[in-house]
């Protein structure tokens, strides 16, 4: 039987994944155009229905070697990246232990060239702001303060802090009065920087939204913008989004730079969504700098996050959703992340859930699967929806993992932006309806006090 790995401690000795351990080469990054290429790279979807599949896959997770798109759950797939010198070890291993697997993407630079082709052609053709594709940070902060250049009586940006690389932390405020005394939503995208469907879903909500505010009266939806405050920010992890236009799979923030050997071993950086400074450093998290999953060398080490925090946290009394969006695989999360524990609201926080599933699959027929993050999937402690609602005390705190399952995974084809967002464009205002007809609790008298 497989022995497991333990995070803290690496016991490789006798086990099946010592003969996988990458080579150097592997490592190092190639440079093609200015970008990492991902040629011959591959990833790979493993069952894990069996013990050995799931000991064997958690062995491999836990020395940080790999890239894993999903961590491993026992009697679900898990996607990992696999380098063209890992290829061979690794589907031996997985002939000799009998361990079922497929090429889900057989070249993963192909899927990553394909999309900057045509995502560059259609940034050509349509200048500025818009949702036919992904866009870069800069356009998407200048479009935010053009915005509210335009709609003062409304709309106003806030930068309230810098990234670790002296980015702006720029969120946008929609408020049509009041003077900060309304309930409020705080919408967040980009904290994981590969997942670019976030902030082009983020910018995408906020877009509706002016345009709701714009209408006034007239439009159906104006208690959204009348009767609450927004607080937007499509990009948590500026610095980590503006390097994903070098290294497309780039997830973490970019702090902690330790020069050349720890960027091509992918070293530096903290993912910060195990960060926030709620149960810390738990379950789901590594130590060690070159994963995937490194919580930081303290709680909220990293200033995107920290000043996130300070600035949900000042406004705790006011914000009554909050709502974190990432990228991949259908479904809502609501609190605990960090570890399958219960919840003393736990049916309030399921039926605002089950509702929000409701609207997406009645609009679009897309399933999202809800519950905790342990239940659905794994615990992963550090999390923001935890932050808000064990430390800032927002009831209703959520995490939506977007659209797909992972036939595209992260690289979700720009031509095909404007379907996956529209989904967002019908179910948001439906989504919020459902909240209010689920009167059962408190969210539906600040939403639509009426
Ligand atoms: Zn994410």
């Amino acid at each position: 039987m497989e022995r497991l790995l333990d995070v803290e401690g690496l016991a490789l000795e006798n086990n099946p994944v010592a003969l996988v351990l990458p080579t150097l080469a592997c490592l190092f990054s190639t440079l093609s155009g200015g970008r990492k290429s991902y040629n011959g790279y591959q990833v790979l979807r493993v069952n894990l229905t069996s013990t050995r599949a799931f000991n064997t896959i958690n062995g491999i997770y836990l020395t940080n070697t790999f890239d894993f798109l999903t961590p491993p759950v026992r009697n679900n797939a898990t996607d990992l990246v696999v380098c063209p010198e890992q290829l061979l070890p690794l589907k031996g291993l997985f002939r000799t232990l009998r361990i079922p697997y497929e090429v889900a993407v057989p070249n993963l630079e192909k899927e990553i060239a394909h999309e900057t082709i045509e995502n560059n052609l259609r940034l050509k053709s349509e200048g500025g702001m818009n949702w036919n594709a992904y866009q870069k940070l800069t356009t998407i902060q200048n479009w935010m303060d053009d915005q509210a250049h335009n709609h003062p009586q409304f709309l106003s940006t806030e930068n309230y802090g810098t990234s670790t690389e002296g980015r702006h932390l720029k969120v946008l405020k929609i408020s049509t009065g009041g003077g900060g005394s309304k309930p409020a939503v705080w919408l967040d995208g980009g904290i994981h920087a590969r997942e670019w469907i976030s902030p082009a879903t983020v910018s995408y909500i906020a877009n509706e939204l002016i345009k709701i505010a714009e209408e006034g009266e007239s439009n159906e939806n104006y208690r959204l913008v009348n009767a609450v405050d927004w607080y937007i920010n499509p990009n948590l992890n500026p610095d980590g989004y503006e390097y994903t236009q070098i290294d497309r799979m780039w997830r973490k923030t970019r702090s902690g730079n330790m020069g050349f050997l720890a960027n091509a071993f992918g070293c530096i950086g903290t993912d910060p969504n195990r960060n926030w400074e709620y149960q810390w450093g738990g379950k789901g998290t590594s130590n060690n700098p070159c994963s995937q999953i490194y919580r930081g060398t303290s709680a909220a080490s990293e200033p995107e996050v920290k000043l996130t925090q300070d600035y949900v946290y000042a406004r705790r009394e006011q914000i009554k959703l909050f709502l974190t969006f990432h990228a991949y695989s259908q479904m809502i999360f609501t609190p605990w992340g960090y570890d399958d524990v219960p919840i003393d609201d736990k049916e309030d926080l399921m039926i605002v859930a089950r509702n929000a599933a409701k609207a997406l699959k009645d609009v679009h027929g897309t399933e999202f699967q809800s519950g905790s993050s342990p239940e659905l999937l794994y615990a992963a402690a550090g999390g923001s929806e935890d932050f808000a609602k064990g430390k800032a005390g927002i009831k209703f705190a959520y995490c939506y993992e977007l659209r797909d399952t992972g036939k595209h995974g992260f690289i979700l084809p720009p031509g095909k932006t404007k379907a996956y967002l529209y989904f967002v464009h019908k179910w948001f205002p439906l989504q919020l309806h459902y909240h209010y007809q689920s009167s059962l609790f408190s969210l539906c008298s600040f939403l639509f006090p009426l």
